[in-house]
C-alpha cells in the first residue's frame, strides 16, 4: 500500500542502503524497501508518540524488527554514529521543517549521506539549505497524487561549489528544464492566484505600491519560466 509519491521516493534509494527515514509515521517507506530486499539496515524515526506507535506496529507486522529499528527521537537524533547511515529520506513535510531538521542535525551529516527530500510546500527552503551546505541537486521530480502536487529533491554531497540562480532555487533546476505537465499546472495555478490577489488589491482604495511591484515581478518571473 505504498503511495505513488513514496514509490517514486523509493526509486532513488540505492540498493543495500543504510537508510534513515525521518518523520516516518507508519514506516511504510522503510518497510517497503526492507520487504523488497533493498536495505542493509533501516531506521524509522518519529518524534510524535502516535506515529511512533504506528511505525512500531508496521515493522513488527511485516517481520522486519531485525532490519529496521524504530526510534522515537527529534529529527536526526534518531541516528547513532555507529549506524553508518548513507541515505536519509525526509518526506511529507513542509520545506521549512525539513530544513530545520537538517540544520539541527548537521552533526549527523558528517559522512555526507545521500539526501532524498520530499517537501509538500516551501521547496525553495530545501534548495537553499542544499546549496548552503555543499550538497548538489542530482535529480528532481514533480508529481501529482490525490489532487496534491509533490516535489522530490535528491541531493548528494560534493566538494566543489554548487550554485543556483534565484530562478533555480524557486522552480528547481531540473524541474524547470523538464517542465512537465504537473510543473506547468502548479505554476499556472500560482500565477492565477497572484493575479487574483493583485486584482483584489487594486479594488481596495489603498494598497502598498511595493507590494504591487513585488507581485508584478513574481508574475513576470513565473511567466518567464513557463514561456522559456
Ligand atoms: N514520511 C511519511 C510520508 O511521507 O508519508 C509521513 C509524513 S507525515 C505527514 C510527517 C511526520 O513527520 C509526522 O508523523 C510527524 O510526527 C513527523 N515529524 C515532524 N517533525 C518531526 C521531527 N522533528 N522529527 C521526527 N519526526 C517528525
Amino acid at each position: 500500500h505504498l503511495s505513488q509519491r513514496l514509490l517514486r521516493v523509493a526509486s532513488y534509494v540505492p540498493n543495500n542502503a543504510r537508510l534513515a527515514d525521518i518523520g516516518s509515521d507508519h514506516a511504510y517507506l522503510p518497510a517497503y524497501l526492507g520487504l523488497n530486499n533493498k536495505l542493509a539496515f533501516g531506521i524509522a524515526g518519529e518524534v510524535v508518540e502516535g506515529p511512533y506507535q504506528n511505525a512500531v506496529s508496521e515493522i513488527k507486522k511485516e517481520g522486519l524488527n531485525e532490519l529496521v529499528k524504530v526510534r522515537q527521537a527529534d529529527g536526526l537524533a534518531a541516528i547513532n554514529d555507529d549506524d553508518d547511515i548513507d541515505v536519509i529520506t525526509i518526506c511529507g513535510m513542509g520545506g521549512p521543517l525539513i530544513r530545520e531538521i537538517l540544520e539541527k542535525g548537521n552533526l549527523k551529516l558528517v559522512n555526507h549521506p545521500l539526501l532524498i527530500l520530499q517537501p509538500n510546500v516551501g521547496e525553495k527552503q530545501v534548495r537553499n539549505w542544499i546549496v548552503a551546505n555543499n550538497y548538489r541537486i542530482i535529480a528532481e521530480e514533480i508529481l501529482t497524487e490525490d489532487n496534491h502536487i509533490y516535489e522530490i529533491i535528491v541531493a548528494r554531497y560534493n566538494e566543489s561549489l554548487f550554485e543556483l540562480t534565484a530562478t533555480d532555487l524557486e522552480f528547481g533546476p531540473f524541474l524547470r528544464k523538464q517542465k512537465n505537465k504537473v510543473f506547468v499546472a502548479k505554476w499556472q495555478a500560482e500565477l492565477q492566484k497572484i493575479k487574483y490577489v493583485l486584482e483584489e488589491m487594486k479594488k481596495a482604495k489603498e494598497f502598498p505600491i511595493e507590494q504591487e511591484h513585488k507581485m508584478l515581478t513574481k508574475i513576470k518571473r513565473i511567466e518567464g519560466v513557463l514561456d522559456d
